[in-house]
This record gives structure tokens, C-alpha cells and sequence, in this order.
């Protein structure tokens, strides 16, 4: 007597499962279809609404003006270094010494701007942008058939200095060096960038909750779907090594942060992938740049939504889950537990959350 086909069928499932968890996401949990109904119809009612609304839309307008591959290549991979402050442990700047302290710190005493100069950073006191070298050229002839940066591998020609420029302020990624100080421009640079696009991908998440306008969900999704290409691969400790700082709080731990920022990219991360989950089950123009991208720069499968769904808690949400375990991911008293519960309910897993 054989076996029934049915029982092989379940056998087959259970295998299967146990191998690689397949995603048992409905649809979002922490603000539901319902939910933004009503959120849509208070914005209709109420000043307060609209206020909140109109913040958060104007807050992400300028990454709703970049196309999807903008934003896709925007994102550094795991060795190009990252630093939360330049010069944690080096006196001053480079050129104007300790008059650096003069400058204002709010948000912080250097200065970067995304558009008009792509990986530098400014002085605020002096006014210098460093570093000395054209830094984006190099970045960009570092890039592998993954589109992802290879420290080291950069064109040797873009490590001079641009002309009538300082000699001594060349950055190949892991900082500019003089006597025993070190800069970290290009890593400051690349740490504002997962800043900015973590925060990016949170509003524009939120965004879609107060509007119900799958274009915010989609942009979100372009970001998330990305980050998750990169994230099993981000550990903070090789840039810890060479001196750079990004809240380890000393232990040179963390991912793409150190380990007590780093319960923050779960917390939004987690909270933004939830939030546009509805939106991006049907979104079939992600589907059609994610697929495209994949094929280029083998990224995996992205043939449909639920792929890039799965691909998106299989690479980042689980990783979260692996970090908070690892000491990749240790906040301050709650933040952990905040983190965790975060990726769990995104998840939505019933045997495993
Ligand atoms: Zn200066």
C-alpha cells in the first residue's frame, strides 16, 4: 500500500519549513487597513491630524523625488567603514586645529549634504570641505559585479589630491591620517547615509499610514528591500578596529551601527516593513525594478511581492533576531525588549514569534 500523495505533500511542507521559515504574514498588524481609514478620515477632520500628516509628508518629499534606483544605489555596503562623528578621537579638524570646537553643535559640528557633495564633509567653523581626494569617483571604482564596495579595490588614481588641494587629506575609506590623529569623512559620510535612509524608510512607512497612498509604501519598500540585500553581511567591529565609533558604548560591537543605536534600526525598520506590508503585496512595479536589479547584481529572488517579502524577514528581520542574541544588537534598559518585540510582531510568525 503506498503512501497517500497528500501525507508525502505534508511531510514535504514540514521539511521544507524546518530548512528555511517561509513567511506567515498575512497583512500589517501594527496599523491595520482599518486603522488607516480612520487615520485618513481623522487628517479630513481634524487640525491636529493634518498637522502630523503634512510633517511627515513634507519630511519625505525629497526622497519621493529620487527614482527607485537613486535610492537603491545610494546605500553603502558592509566595507565601505562607517562613523558616527569624524574625529570621536582625534583632537579638532585638519585644518583649523581646535577653533573646530567653536563651531555650532547642533546637529553636529560637521556638515554633509547629499546632493552637492556626495561623500564629503564640512567643517563648520571653517568652512573646508574634506576629504582632499574625489572620494565619490573612488567609492565608485570600488564597486563589485554586486554593486557593493570592496575596501581596497578602488581606483589608485582618485587617492590624489583634486588640484591645488591639500596633499595630506586623502581618504581611501579608512580616513585621513596625520601624525597619531585620524578622520573619518568618507566613513562619516556612509554613516549618514544608513541614517538618513533608516529614517527615510520610517517616514515614508508612516507616511502611507496617514494617507493610505501606496507611492510612499512603495518608496519604502524599495529601501527596505535593498537594506535587506546588504544586511547579513553588516557587523560594526572591522571599522571599531580601525578607530572609528558609531554608540558600541566601547565594546566594538554592532551591525550597521554600534549596538545600542543599533536596537534603534530594528525598532524602525521592523516597525516600517509592518506598516507597508498591505501596499507592497500588490505592488507590482516593485516587483519589476527589484527583479530588474536582481538580475544585474544577483541579489536573489525577487520574482514576486512575497519573494521580496520573505527575502526582506529571512535578511533583516531574522538577522535582528540573530543580533539581539549575539550582542550585535544591546541597547539600554528596554530597548532590546522594544527591538525584539518589533521584529516578532512584524514578523507575525505563529510558531516561531
Ligand atoms: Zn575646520
Amino acid at each position: 500500500m503506498g503512501v497517500p500523495v497528500k501525507h508525502l505533500l505534508a511531510a514535504a511542507i514540514v521539511i521544507v519549513v524546518g530548512v528555511m521559515p517561509v513567511s506567515a504574514k498575512t497583512g500589517s498588524v501594527i496599523v491595520t487597513a482599518q486603522m488607516r481609514n480612520n487615520a485618513v478620515r481623522n487628517v479630513e477632520r481634524y487640525e491636529w491630524a493634518k498637522q502630523r500628516r503634512d510633517a511627515v509628508v513634507s519630511r519625505v518629499q525629497r526622497w519621493m523625488e529620487m527614482s527607485d534606483e537613486e535610492l537603491w544605489r545610494m546605500l553603502p555596503s558592509q566595507e565601505m567603514p562607517r562613523d558616527s562623528s569624524v574625529n570621536f578621537r582625534s583632537p579638532g579638524c585638519p585644518n583649523c586645529g581646535m577653533d573646530h570646537y567653536k563651531a555650532p553643535y547642533n546637529p553636529s559640528r560637521w556638515h554633509w549634504d547629499f546632493d552637492e557633495h556626495p561623500w564629503q564633509a564640512l567643517c563648520r567653523n571653517c568652512n573646508q570641505w574634506f576629504p582632499s581626494n574625489d572620494f565619490a569617483a573612488y567609492y565608485q571604482s570600488a564597486l563589485d559585479e554586486q554593486g557593493k564596495f570592496r575596501l581596497g579595490a578602488g581606483d589608485p588614481q582618485y587617492l590624489k589630491p583634486i588640484e591645488g588641494a591639500n596633499p595630506e587629506w586623502i581618504d581611501d575609506g579608512t580616513g585621513v591620517k596625520i601624525g597619531d590623529g585620524k578622520w573619518f569623512f568618507a566613513a562619516h559620510y556612509a554613516f549618514q547615509v544608513w541614517h538618513a535612509l533608516i529614517d527615510a524608510a520610517e517616514d515614508l512607512a508612516t507616511a502611507y499610514t496617514l494617507t493610505n497612498d501606496a507611492r510612499y509604501a512603495h518608496k519604502a519598500a524599495v529601501i527596505l528591500d535593498r537594506m535587506a540585500d546588504l544586511y547579513p553581511e553588516m557587523d560594526y567591529s572591522p571599522h571599531y578596529r580601525l578607530g572609528m565609533e558609531a554608540s558600541t558604548g566601547g565594546s566594538g560591537k554592532g551591525r550597521v551601527q554600534g549596538c545600542i543605536w543599533e536596537t534603534f534600526t530594528a525598532q524602525k525598520l521592523s516597525s516600517a516593513y509592518d506598516f507597508v506590508y498591505d501596499a507592497m503585496a500588490e505592488d507590482a512595479e516593485l516587483v519589476a525594478f527589484s527583479q530588474g536589479m536582481a538580475g544585474q547584481y544577483g541579489t536573489g529572488d525577487k520574482s514576486s511581492a512575497a519573494a521580496i517579502a520573505e527575502h526582506i524577514e529571512q535578511h533583516m528581520l531574522r538577522e535582528f533576531v540573530i543580533g539581539l542574541k549575539d550582542g550585535r544588537l544591546a541597547g539600554n534598559a528596554g530597548m532590546d525588549q522594544h527591538a525584539m518585540a518589533l521584529a516578532a510582531i512584524a514578523l507575525d510568525h505563529p510558531s516561531e514569534t
